[in-house]
């Protein structure tokens, strides 16, 4: 069904009071006492006189408080605003002055750099009193839940190739997604999620949170990723379900070769947010024996296409469309759908995609064919049993001599090379060919030359796509979730030299 998920969970309250909800840090937390926790936070906003439309910001860190405060502005009719907890004056005074809200919870932490950077609305800030409360727990009965169409959520992107954006989700397009992600995954009431993804984010909250409470299913909430802690609650059989980054994949699969795969009841592991490389997809089936499950989404649309549960999950692949959803690939010049195998620009369809970009009516226009296809941005092609591969974001396609070069192929390359860690390809300026590829490269150590990478290159790539130059760095800029922030990377490479 479609009714908002903050009505969902009043009704699981409602029904199975005593059910776990969230175990954070040794507690548990019932459904009942998150419901209370909820209406309390919806009496807080409502005293302070929250209209229906007001926005209220959260700035606050994976902890149960986020959870009850986000569904009680739900509950009290607002749009919650997510905003990283770590970010500080020059992000903050976007986001705050773009979403206007009229209130903001923040914490100990951070309420000063929120108050330096205040826009002239002024709104309230308030604090979490205590570990799930805002306010005394009141009666659910109290408030009535908002509308399907209502606006629910502003969610602004990563940033990752600029600016961040706010993307508008109403209460039905994120009910819409965690419907289909849950029949695709098959999520139900028993399974217990281990969740260290941060919550002011789609993959954290509209993947994690949102589909756990649809099912009336449980969370381990973690206040950050830490892939010992990771493998160590890996053994409490309750746990079922880990969603993470490929970052985080990578990481686990190291502790792992350490101290030896956790016994485990875990039966579905699933990647998203960037690619996942077939090295890491290869390197943890073998060590886990079984593969994780790939899938694609973005703030403005959640979860769009997915690898299968029960068919085969293939490396380098991010599946086919969510039940009830569409996906194509399109002519980015023409726009007219292309054949299989032919790269072009990934479209999507469906009750998941968002409403449009917050007070950006232009780039709204702009990201919306006339019959509602959405422009994702990324290129990728369908194989011939259907499964798609995204082969990068088209901003990012290097153009060299009028060759197409795709940085992610590359890269894919260059990670196969023993001496390197992590790498980044992208294009620089050059006078004859437009653009040429160069590549950022962070080394585990052992001891490589740029000669010996351009020629390792030389050998699996056609010429055109070898790196020019390779720059040695000690870390790739990369944002919250991981991703690398290409648009940086020159910056980080002249800094480091
Ligand atoms: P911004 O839009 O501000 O530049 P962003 O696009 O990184 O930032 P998100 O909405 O968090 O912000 O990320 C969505 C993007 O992440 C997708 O458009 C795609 O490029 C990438 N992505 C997500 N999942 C995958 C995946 N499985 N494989 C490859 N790329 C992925
Ligand atoms: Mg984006």
């Amino acid at each position: 069904s479609l009714s908002p998920i903050v009505a969902t969970l009043l009704q699981h309250a409602e029904t199975t009071p005593h059910r776990p909800c969230i175990v954070f840090d040794q507690h548990l937390i019932t459904y009942a006492d998150l419901a209370r926790a909820v209406a309390g936070w919806a009496g807080r906003f409502h005293s302070l006189g929250i209209n229906r439309g007001d926005r209220i910001a959260l700035a606050l860190p994976n902890t149960p408080a986020f959870i009850a405060a986000y569904f009680g502005a739900q509950l009290a009719g607002a749009a919650v605003v997510l905003i990283n907890p770590q970010y500080r004056h020059t992000e903050l005074s976007h986001l705050l002055s773009d979403s206007e809200p009229a209130i903001v919870v923040a914490t100990t932490e951070n309420e000063a750099f929120i108050t330096a950077a205040m826009p002239e609305s002024r709104p309230h800030l308030l604090k979490p009193l205590a570990e799930l409360c805002g306010a005394p727990p009141a009666d659910p009965g109290l408030f009535t839940p908002p509308a399907a169409d209502e606006m629910a959520l502003i969610a602004y992107t990563s940033g990752t190739t600029g600016r961040a954006k706010g993307a508008v989700h109403t209460h039905a397009s994120l009910a819409a997604n965690c419907a289909a992600i849950s029949t695709a995954w098959r999520w139900t009431e028993h399974d217990r999620l281990l969740l260290m993804l941060p919550l002011f984010h789609v993959h954290g909250l509209g993947v994690g949170v949102h589909g756990t409470i649809r099912n009336g299913a449980s969370l381990e909430l973690h206040s950050r990723f830490d892939a010992d802690v990771a493998l160590q609650r890996m053994h409490d059989p309750a746990i079922t379900l880990f969603f993470g980054v490929p970052t985080m994949y990578i990481r686990l699969i190291e502790a792992a070769r350490h101290q030896g795969v956790p016994e485990h009841r875990l039966r579905l592991f699933v990647s998203g947010s960037a690619p996942l490389s077939p090295q890491t997809f290869a390197d943890f089936a073998s060590l886990f024996g079984q593969p994780i499950l790939e899938r694609y989404g973005m703030t403005e649309t959640g979860m769009n296409l997915t690898n299968p549960y029960a068919g085969e999950r293939r490396p380098g692949s991010v599946g086919m469309p969510f039940p009830g959803q569409e996906a194509r690939i399109v002519d980015r010049t023409t726009g007219q759908p292309l054949p299989t195998g032919q790269i072009g620009e990934i479209q999507v369809r469906g009750p998941h995609l968002f409403r449009g970009y917050w007070r950006n009516p232009a780039a709204t226009a702009a990201a919306f064919t006339a019959d509602g296809w959405f422009y994702t941005g990324d290129l990728g092609f369908v194989d011939d049993d259907g499964y798609f591969h995204i082969t990068g974001r088209s901003r990012d396609l290097i153009i060299s001599g009028g060759y197409n070069i795709y940085p992610r192929e590359v890269e894919e390359v260059l990670a196969q090379h023993p001496a390197v860690a992590e790498c980044a390809v992208y294009g620089e300026a050059d006078p004859d060919l437009g653009e040429v590829p160069v590549a950022a490269v962070v080394t585990n150590g052992q001891a490589v030359t740029a000669a010996d990478l351009i020629e390792f290159c030389r050998m699996h790539l056609a010429a055109y796509k070898r790196p020019r130059r390779i720059h040695f760095v000690t870390s790739l800029p990369r944002n919250a979730l991981g991703k690398v922030q290409r648009h940086l990377l020159a910056d980080a490479v002249s800094n480091h030299r």
